[in-house]
């Protein structure tokens, strides 16, 4: 029987456990953390074998292929063991596309991968499609795949899923933009994670859809170099020669060849102009599958958006309060400063990925007279933003951060956490972190 070790039992890991048992191989889950009870429970129903806080390297050496949590990197000890070996390593995604054929819409991109994967779930979930969301959104594909298959699945990629892909195929791709982010995952070299990202349209044929932001610099660049098999569908905010959704006279525009849809953009459920973006992806999705139109513009309508994102949160002594605790990059805060209307005061920081200010310092400048540091470590952001903005101040907790800024904010304003770092110095995610921060505004 053939060898399967999975390394990560977290929630690809164990979904493509299932789905390999169920295919018969031998398989063999190993984590070098603890395993949550829930996730045990599953791998003993399945009578599959695993270990925790370890990897025992005489089995995990003996496999004739290792599928890979994202969460763990190629520089861990036991991948680069396992790489040396010549040990074939693939991704749960990859692993799942081997026993389906239905439908696949992939969505990747730097920023508003959950947002847009959510939105092309919705429209499609409520016009009666039979479609599962799946990726890295956090619900495995492999295990839908296993007990609850679909026709069609709208599938959260990200780069480290997409870097060990390789005969997986999307029936749609949407990449709605590249932007610096993960660097320490690449080798500090941003063509790596271009090319990681890239992958999603790796093994398309001409009967299949790529839709892209078609200002995006760095996707505009990367598009001269190759020869792309997909049928082409760039959004954008203005019309070009070749746009198929775009914006004119404040109505949200999608043109294709069969088809014309068109609906105001103040109805939009989502907004800021990086929603629009994300709308216009989810709804040229939805055409290119014959969605009827008035089922797209009932779903791009009533969306209720996603936990953590520009989410409002409360107005207390009318000071508005946002969550955009999933703000983890440069480009994420600087949409979210764009959305707002309002003086900010900003609370950001966090653990530092590599970031690079300057893209912050123009809208900083415009819109925001207080920041405030929540972070172990605040010496990136001190050196970068000193002396350019009026108040200044560190914190090393959520509630200091939210006192600190009921303080500094003065009626009218907007409070916004949209930290650029990720959480992990002071929170054990963005969520908690979120949450946190909910909390702590609703007991001001
Ligand atoms: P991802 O899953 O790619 O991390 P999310 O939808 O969770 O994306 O959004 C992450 C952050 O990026 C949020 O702060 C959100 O407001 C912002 N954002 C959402 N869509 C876009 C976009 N198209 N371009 C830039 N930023 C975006």
């Amino acid at each position: 029987m053939q060898q399967l070790v999975i390394l990560g039992g977290g929630e690809s890991g164990v979904g493509a456990a299932v789905l390999a048992k169920l295919k018969g191989f031998d398989v063999f889950v190993s984590d070098f953390a603890a395993i949550k009870a829930e996730y045990k429970s599953i791998l003993d129903k399945y009578a599959i074998s695993w270990e925790e806080n370890q990897h025992t390297e005489s089995a995990i050496l003996n496999a004739h292929e290792v599928i890979k949590s994202p969460g763990i990197p190629d520089k861990a000890p036991i991948v680069q063991k396992i790489l040396i070996q010549g040990i074939p390593v693939i991704s749960e995604i990859e692993f799942a596309g081997r026993y389906t054929t239905s439908k696949m819409i992939c969505i990747t991109g730097s920023n508003g991968k959950t947002t847009t994967t959510s939105l092309i779930y919705h429209i499609l979930k409520d016009a009666g499609l039979d479609v599962g969301l799946a990726g890295n959104i956090g619900k495995s594909l492999a295990m839908q795949v296993a007990v609850d298959p679909h026709e069609y699945y709208v599938v959260e990629l990200s780069s480290f899923q997409l870097d060990h892909m390789f005969e997986f195929k999307a029936d749609v791709a949407v990449l709605l933009n590249i932007t610096p982010d993960h660097l320490d995952r690449y080798n500090y070299n941003f063509q790596n994670y271009v090319d990681a990202k890239f992958r999603i349209i790796r093994n398309q044929t001409a009967g299949d859809a790529f839709i892209f932001w078609e200002n995006d610099p760095v996707v505009a660049e990367e598009l001269k170099k190759r020869t792309i098999a997909a049928k082409l569908y760039p959004f954008s905010l203005e019309r070009h020669e070749k746009t198929k959704a775009f914006i004119e006279q404040d109505q949200l525009i999608i043109q294709t060849l069969n088809s014309f849809f068109k609906m105001p953009q103040s109805e939009l459920a989502l907004k800021g102009p990086h929603n629009t973006y994300n709308s216009m992806a989810a709804g040229l999705t939805a055409t290119i599958l014959d969605v009827k139109k008035e089922n797209i513009r009932k779903s791009l309508l009533d969306f209720k958006g996603v936990e953590h994102r520009l989410e409002y949160v409360a107005t207390v002594r009318n000071v508005q309060y946002i969550n955009d605790s999933k703000a983890t990059n440069v480009n994420s805060c600087w949409y979210a400063l764009q959305s707002m209307k309002t003086p900010v005061v900003l609370i950001l920081g966090g653990t530092d990925k590599g970031n690079d200010y300057s893209e912050l310092e123009a809208i900083v400048k415009e819109k925001v007279h207080s920041l405030i540091f929540m972070g172990l470590d605040n010496s990136a952001l001190h050196k970068y933003f000193d002396g350019k903005v009026e108040h200044v101040t560190d914190v090393a907790s959520m509630d200091e951060a939210v006192k600190v800024a009921y303080q500094q904010a003065n009626p009218g304003d907007t409070v916004l956490l949209s930290p650029c770092c990720a959480s992990f110095d002071l929170f054990a995610n963005y969520e908690d972190r979120g949450r946190q921060f909910k909390s702590c505004v609703r007991n001001l």
